[in-house]
């Protein structure tokens, strides 16, 4: 068998949605999987749809997931460009090829001709009924065709769906064979009137001198599959033709249709992998990085988007994926979308992760909220203390601002029913042993605040709430003892008289 070689051909029209992301996963496991290629190419031929920004954003995209193509616009490579506006003059002479074989023909109706068709016949459309009723080469006489050509008039090719073949199959991996009636589908456009191909032209014949083995794409091009499939039966052999797969949709929560971007800003969820800025409106739409999900838990809720490995594992590796993908296993029905189950995935691997490979988000959330961090291993201590309480990255602020800056706010109403004379008397008592203690661990404080709490009479759990809320300010926090071992003798000495002065100040 040849190289593996599969592409993820994305047009330069927006935000990467999941669905695009998981598209790119999809090519990138099986890809690596079988020690193929996986090209990204641009297919940006339709320049009305161009926004200007798109392409360098899925670059970022990909380079925050992982997921590097071995060719691209990027790192060049032996099939490029890798962009499909550049390679503009290798698309004709197919085109040509088609005609001169009675497979693709010129029509020169006019836009606005077509127009006043679609006005005058309902869902009309450009196809074996009606092509021998307008202005093309197939009606006019050749004489006619060859002046009109040499005469600049503009034109544009369309491919001739067979009237003599009432089927098209499209041997699908994931769905067996699928069958389109040619009496369904049109006789695109594959040649513009500005020279530029079609997607449909253009996606064949990239694929074709890319030599791309295999094509995995959303189940929303299944419709343009049986003119991918006949222009490669006209041009190069159905037995050259890349291996379709048509991957499920990803549906809304309630499983009611695609997910769309619309549903994202409805129910609260990202549906882009970063953020990207609405050019039209300048608004920002957030991104699943932005929000606090890791690379590693986006990729694995995207990878169980409609595929599972057979068995009740849920939580992969990238590594992990790479062994147990097959396409095979890919699930024809669409995927709905679940944002808590999303939530849980980064959870998981927030939880997996070690300190040190959270690190560097972790910094750059605690920067971004104004904390400095001058300590790299308090940053970890701190990091390994409550990422087990962390469901997105940006979570780690709330969690743990404490350690770096002393609270300046208190659960005032948690604490007012219980303060009282003995507590500021038992307080003041564990202030001073703690300033006489050497080794400061949590079992040491622990010890000593136990035994002053019992010296005193004082039930201990009352006491550890409140000694929780002068370091945190509030209930919150892992082990309150190693709260206190973790910012130190002094700092915690210092939360204590600060907190005891304010909670005095509640019941005065
Ligand atoms: N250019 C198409 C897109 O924007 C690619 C479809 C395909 O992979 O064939 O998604």
């Amino acid at each position: 068998m040849s190289k593996v070689r599969v592409r993820f051909a994305p047009s330069p029209t927006g935000g990467l949605h999941l669905g695009g992301v998981r598209t790119v996963l999809f090519n990138y496991l099986f890809a690596k999987k079988h020690k193929g290629d996986f090209i990204l190419r641009i297919e940006d031929t339709d320049q009305t749809r161009f926004v200007p920004g798109a392409e360098e954003y899925i670059f970022k995209c990909l380079e925050w997931c992982g997921l590097q193509p071995d060719e691209s616009v990027h790192n060049g490579g032996a099939y490029g460009p890798y962009r499909q506006s550049e390679r503009k003059e290798m698309y004709r002479q197919y085109a040509e090829q088609l005609i001169k074989d009675g497979y693709a023909y010129y029509a020169f109706d006019t836009p606005e001709e077509l127009e006043a068709k679609r006005n005058e016949i309902p869902n009309f459309q450009y196809n074996q009924f009606y092509r021998n009723k307008l202005k093309n080469s197939l009606t006019l006489p050749e004489d006619d065709v060859a002046k009109l050509l040499s005469g600049g008039t503009p034109y544009t090719i369309r491919i001739k769906i067979p009237s003599d073949e009432t089927t098209i199959v499209i041997p699908d991996i994931i769905r067996g064979d699928v069958s389109f009636d040619t009496q369904q589908v049109d006789d695109k456009v594959l040649l513009k009137a500005d020279g530029m191909p079609t997607y449909h032209l253009a996606v064949v014949v990239d694929d074709h001198l890319m030599k791309i083995t295999h094509a995995f794409r959303g189940e929303e091009w299944l419709p343009s599959a049986p003119v991918h499939v006949l222009l490669w039966k006209y041009l190069f052999g159905l037995d050259k033709m890349v291996k379709w797969a048509h991957l499920p949709l990803i549906l809304k929560p309630d499983g009611n249709g695609k997910l769309s971007k619309r549903d994202g800003e409805r129910l609260g969820f990202p549906v882009y992998a970063m953020d990207w800025k609405d050019s039209n409106t300048g608004d920002i739409i957030k991104g699943f990085k932005e929000i606090g999900f890791l690379p590693q838990s986006f990729n694995n809720l995207l990878a169980v988007l409609g595929w599972n490995d057979g068995t009740e594992q849920e939580i992969f590796t990238m590594e992990e994926l790479i062994e147990k993908f097959s396409i095979e296993r890919i699930h024809k029905a669409g995927a709905k979308f679940d944002f808590e189950k999303a939530k849980w995935f980064n959870h998981e691997w927030i939880k997996k992760l070690p300190a040190e490979d959270l690190k560097t988000e972790v910094e750059k959330i605690f920067i971004n909220n104004g904390i400095t961090i001058s300590d790299d291993s308090y940053l970890i201590k701190v990091i390994e203390l409550i990422k087990d309480r962390c469901t997105l990255l940006t979570d780690f602020y709330a969690q743990g601002s404490f350690f770096f800056a002393t609270p300046t706010i208190y659960d005032d109403a948690s604490v007012k029913p219980k303060w009282a004379a003995d507590k500021k008397d038992f307080f003041e008592t564990i202030a001073e042993q703690l300033q006489h203690t050497n080794e400061f661990t949590a079992t040491i404080i622990e010890t000593i605040f136990k035994e002053v709490a019992a010296v005193k009479n004082i039930k201990v759990g009352e006491l550890q709430m409140l000694f929780r809320i002068m370091l945190v300010g509030s209930k919150t926090g892992p082990a309150v003892f190693v709260i206190a071992e973790t910012i130190g003798k002094e700092e915690t000495i210092k939360r204590i008289k600060l907190a005891v002065n304010h909670f005095e100040t509640l019941n005065a």
